[in-house]
């Protein structure tokens, strides 16, 4: 029994050596992936379930590596949260997405706001100057950008993020909270935080309209974001039954394969170009 339990422990040992050695190679090749401008954003469109209309997209990363091409962020974000990479990952996205909206404005588009994800470690007294320098150097107004946060942060809970909230808030950018209903924050706890967007998890999308449990928590988020007169996106909606769904409980958007993948920016010109509709 001693044997199989050191054979395990080995083993067990060995396999987190390759995990620390695949982490590291990963931090190296993004460094490096920074530097050489091996990264890009895709844009995802968010629809209103009223007009049909594009009303905004996401922003999220991508990393077009020399050998293994197109890699996801599930792989490489992680990481950059790890090791701290994220913060110069998270100034790169925040300076590229604006890059790109003068770019589109220059081009006489007209504008949804687009959202960006942050990631917790990039949240600090700091950050509201830092998004203000960036938009003033493209002349980008606040109103085009959302920020996508998520519970992580809530948990945290200090006087100090709501304070860096609202002054965000007051320079007129949009807050969404991610990946709603998968963290831990109460629905008592949400009241306190001036939050304009709940975006339901994609995992209480999935069930709709087939799975009691899954209709019962996505009918509870927006009855409760129509209280708090948050705005309402469901994210990874599929089908048009999940949409028809969510259209009758009283969401305001979706943002899902239903309607467009993740798409380089010249393709999502070109939607909002054309008015693709729902
Ligand atoms: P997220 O913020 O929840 O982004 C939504 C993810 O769901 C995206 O995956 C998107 O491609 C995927 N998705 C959207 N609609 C559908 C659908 O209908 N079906 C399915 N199966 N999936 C759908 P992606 O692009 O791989 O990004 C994964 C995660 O990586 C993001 O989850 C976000 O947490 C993180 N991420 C991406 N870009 C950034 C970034 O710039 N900064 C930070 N901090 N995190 C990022
Ligand atoms: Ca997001
Ligand atoms: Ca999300
Ligand atoms: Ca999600």
């Amino acid at each position: 029994a001693t044997r199989s339990i050191e054979a395990g422990l080995l083993f067990y040992s060995e396999e987190m050596n390759q995990r620390a050695k695949e982490h590291m190679r990963i931090e190296g090749e993004l460094r490096q992936a920074l530097l050489n401008g091996e990264l890009l954003l895709y844009y995802q469109p968010k629809v209103s379930l009223r007009s049909g209309r594009i009303v905004g997209a996401e922003a999220l990363l991508r990393w077009r590596h020399p050998v293994r091409g197109l890699v996801s962020p599930g792989v490489f974000i992680p990481v950059a949260e790890e090791t701290g990479l994220i913060l110069d990952l998270g100034s790169w996205v925040l300076e590229e997405a604006c890059r790109q909206i003068r770019e589109w404005q220059d081009a006489n588009l007209i504008m949804p706001p687009i959202a960006v994800n942050l990631s917790a470690r990039q949240f600090d007294s700091k950050l509201p100057q830092r998004i203000a320098a960036v938009l003033e150097r493209y002349s980008v107004q606040p109103e085009q950008i959302n920020l996508e946060i998520t519970e992580s942060l809530l948990v945290r809970g200090a006087d100090a993020v709501i304070a860096i909230m609202n002054e965000l808030r007051a320079m007129g950018m949009g807050l969404a909270l991610d990946d709603f209903g998968t963290g831990y924050s109460s629905l008592a706890y949400l009241k306190k935080f001036p939050i304009s967007t709940l975006k339901i998890d994609r995992s209480f999308v999935i069930g709709l309209p087939h799975e009691e449990n899954d209709c019962a928590i996505a009918r509870a988020i927006v009855t409760m974001a129509q209280q708090l007169r948050q705005e309402i996106v469901a994210e990874g909606v599929e089908t048009a039954e999940q949409m028809n769904f969510l259209r009758e409980l009283g969401c305001d958007q979706l943002q899902g394969y239903l309607f467009s993948q993740p798409v380089p920016a010249a393709d999502f010109a070109s939607m909002l170009r054309d008015g693709k509709r729902l």
